[in-house]
């Protein structure tokens, strides 16, 4: 099986895959899960409700795990903790503010918090926003709680679905303008022949190492996206039970089937690839949360400053990985030319997260939504290595580097999906080989 060719050294790093397997399924995968379980990281604010802004023809699938059950704002069993308020940067604030007791709705204690929290979120640095930061204050955006809501299986498939990835992949992924467009892999798919795809991979070969760098995240996502939809696939569906579980040759057919062509394994490198850059981003991202004022707010403060040792204790582990990507060989060529990738990168990465507005499946949609957020929060925290080591203030008196509470819980949820996934392809290798 493919699976066993997944080994060795990764491409453009120093790092194998053996090393990560036991890094993260007995080390980090654990602590990760539990701190994810916590309060502060289950609730998501998320505005599902975005027009596509691409095309009008997006009709919504009916199926019924497509849907999103999200928190209610009056109190009920599975409400929202009164911790939560209105504005990203509570938790910075917390102490300072008045927490309505029934729910969303918070508000500021007095004038003077109110404007201190305006004038930093006006700080925030638009620029070095890698993804779309959904409007917090639209009456749209609600709380999901994402243990109720979990990422699997839902039927959300054909073309629909394509064009999504299709989007993605033709309208991101750097065309070359100065030769003939390549047939990506998923146009390749619905063409003739090996001729796209091979076309496609001597191009994508040929690409600097950012582009390829770029590409293999969205591949690398894609990939993780398959894995988690293969492990909890609906096994069982009756009138009393619904079962949800491992498909072994679900699994396959996505990576180790004709269909693929013999992708199956580069596409399970690039879910490698895409762990290596969100463990080395949340490394960078150590001294933000090791700051003193920062906190994992949500009012119980026993709990919380458990969980903040929790998260750096997480944090630390992944600076003690042995083997890190590194950055820097990413945009180190001529300045004005890397200022140049590193924008049109960054702007590519807009777009896919504009995209993820015209997924059809509420529950793809939430999900796709969170991971695209939460990898555009690590290239920002891989980009402003400068700012973080300024910390905790810039000469002005406003902190140089700032991370919402959304990003923050983005950030966290969208390693916890790729470590998951990582996770996932052990239990598979074991299936598998049962079988066999
Ligand atoms: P697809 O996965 O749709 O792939 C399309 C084509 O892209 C393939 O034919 C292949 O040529 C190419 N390709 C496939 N994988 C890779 C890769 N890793 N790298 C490069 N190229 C690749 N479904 C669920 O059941 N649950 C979900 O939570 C879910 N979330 C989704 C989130 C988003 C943002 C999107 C766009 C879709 C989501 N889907 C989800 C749908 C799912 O991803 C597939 O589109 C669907 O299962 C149909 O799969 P497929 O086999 O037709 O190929």
């Amino acid at each position: 099986i493919h699976l066993t060719k997944v080994t060795g050294n990764l491409d453009d790093c120093a790092c194998d895959v053996e090393t990560i397997n036991a890094f993260n399924n007995d080390l980090l995968y654990p602590k990760l899960q539990t701190l994810l379980e916590s309060d502060y990281f289950r609730l998501y604010k998320v505005n599902l409700n975005k027009p596509c802004p691409f095309w009008t023809d997006h009709s919504h699938c009916g199926v019924r795990d497509c849907a999103v059950k999200p928190c209610s704002p009056v109190s009920s069993t599975t409400d929202l903790p009164s911790f939560i308020s209105p504005n990203s940067y509570s938790h910075q604030f917390s102490q300072k503010m008045k927490v309505e007791p029934t729910g969303c709705s918070a508000v500021f204690s007095s004038e003077e918090t109110r404007e201190a929290v305006l004038d930093w979120s006006k700080h925030d640095d638009e620029a070095e926003r890698f993804c779309v930061v959904d409007d917090e204050e639209s009456p749209d955006a609600q709380y999901v709680d994402l243990l109720l809501n979990p990422e699997r299986y839902t039927g959300y498939k054909g073309p629909e679905a394509w064009q999504i990835w299709n989007s993605i992949y033709e309208e991101n992924c750097f065309k070359p303008y100065t030769v003939p467009r390549p047939l990506n892999p998923a146009t390749f798919y619905s063409s003739t022949g090996n001729e796209g795809e091979r076309t496609f991979y001597s191009w994508l070969e040929g690409q600097c190492v950012e582009k390829r760098a770029f590409y293999r995240l969205v591949s690398g996502l894609h990939a993780s996206i398959s894995v988690h939809l293969s492990a909890r696939y609906l096994l069982g569906d009756n009138w009393f039970e619904r079962k949800w579980g491992p498909n072994a040759s679900e699994f396959q057919q996505r990576f180790d089937s004709e269909l693929t062509k013999g992708e199956g394994p580069k596409r399970l490198r690039n879910l490698y690839f895409l762990y290596l850059i969100e463990l080395r981003a949340l490394a960078k991202a150590l001294p933000f949360f090791q700051q003193a004022s920062f906190q994992l707010y949500t009012g119980q403060l026993e709990q919380d400053q458990k969980h903040k040792e929790q998260l750096l204790d997480i944090l630390q582990l992944a600076r003690s990985f042995p083997l890190h990507f590194d950055e820097t060989a990413l945009f180190a060529g001529d300045r004005e030319e890397a200022a140049k990738l590193k924008e049109d990168i960054r702007l590519s990465f807009l777009n896919i997260s504009k995209i993820m507005d015209c997924v059809g499946c509420f529950k793809c949609r939430l999900w796709g939504k969170l991971q695209t957020q939460g990898l555009g929060t690590a290239l920002k925290v891989l980009f402003s290595e400068r700012q973080i080591e300024a910390l905790p203030k810039s000469r002005t008196g406003w902190p140089t580097f700032q991370l919402s509470r959304q990003e923050i819980v983005a950030l966290l949820n969208a390693f916890g999906r790729v470590s998951t996934s990582i996770k996932e392809l052990q239990n598979f290798r074991s299936l598998l080989s049962e079988q066999q």
